[in-house]
């Protein structure tokens, strides 16, 4: 702990820096950096410039259908964020992923997103009308159905619709903190920007769309995204034919080669060997 403290002091930027730092537990300094640090000090395996994760939502089978086959192809590994309930629709070929060093991460059981949503209005169901505790036990549930079906604890978590609120109004409640104590990493979606290694808050890492896109599209996007080292994780969801909500085969397998490429400077790994690598770095003398 006293290297941490003296590593805030010599931060060029300081976050949360505080003679009281050292009373703080593990478990809440490892969710919670004490400190920010320039994203010029974080190095990367290989002299890599960025890492990049590949993540696919929704446990949909079209993901080990279509895509892991793609991933394993290249010895690729990415993190898959899943309701068990939709693992256990191709609960083989899921407990051929997770063999194949594919992550597992938690989805909810519920997925439940902003009542908005018409098929959530259908149910009359929605975020807006449940709190913490509700939300708690959905995700407990995940991750307990995820451990029996898969022998996996997720130590990941991916936002339903990116929405990271309970409640409504004057009682809404951020689940973000709820998050940063049960998981390692929570990855939201429709994000404009990548994740400044020395600065992201791990509990609400951003996720960068890469459905409906060609892979030219994608690494225009990569190379926009690419400055301060950004550790970049592109989401999707069904793999096969270009869609809204899919991810076109060819281009995920053209992507995987440019980042495989060490012309290209991209360290490719999933979310927490990422974040778990990042947790490392930070707290690394200079
Ligand atoms: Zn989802």
């Amino acid at each position: 702990m006293l290297r941490h403290i003296a590593l805030c002091l010599s931060a060029t930027v300081m976050l949360g820096c505080t003679s009281t730092s050292a009373s703080i537990s593990a478990k809440a300094a490892k969710n919670t950096p004490l400190y920010v640090v320039e994203a010029a000090t974080i190095r990367y395996p290989n002299q890599a410039r960025n890492a990049v994760s590949l993540t696919f939502d929704d446990g949909r089978a079209s993901q080990v259908l279509v895509g892991t086959p793609i991933l394993d192809k290249y010895q690729a590994k990415a993190t898959f964020y899943v309701m068990a309930g939709a693992v256990n629709l191709q609960l083989a070929r899921w407990q051929h992923a997770v063999a194949n060093g594919h992550e597992i991460g938690n989805h909810t059981t519920s997925h439940l997103c902003t009542g908005n949503f018409q098929w959530l209005r259908d149910k009359n169901a929605g975020l807006e009308q449940v709190d913490l505790t509700w939300l708690r036990n959905d995700i407990e549930q995940n991750n307990q159905a995820l451990k029996t079906a898969l022998g996996v604890t997720p130590t990941a978590f991916a936002y339903p619709c990116g929405n990271t609120f309970v409640g409504r109004g004057l009682k809404t409640q951020s689940y973000v903190p709820l998050i940063a104590e049960m998981f390692d990493s929570g990855r939201t979606w429709l994000d404009e920007t990548g994740n400044n290694p020395g600065y992201t808050d791990f509990a609400q890492l951003t996720g960068i769309r890469m459905d409906g896109l060609s892979f030219d599209e994608i690494k225009t996007i990569l190379e926009q995204l690419r400055g301060n080292q950004s550790w970049l994780i592109l989401a999707g969801h069904d793999v096969g034919e270009k869609g809204l909500y899919s991810v076109d085969q060819q281009a995920l397998a053209r992507l995987i080669e440019y980042l495989q490429d060490p012309a290209n400077g991209y360290w490719l790994d999933t979310v927490s060997n990422v974040a778990k690598h990042l947790r490392a770095e930070r707290t690394q003398p200079e």
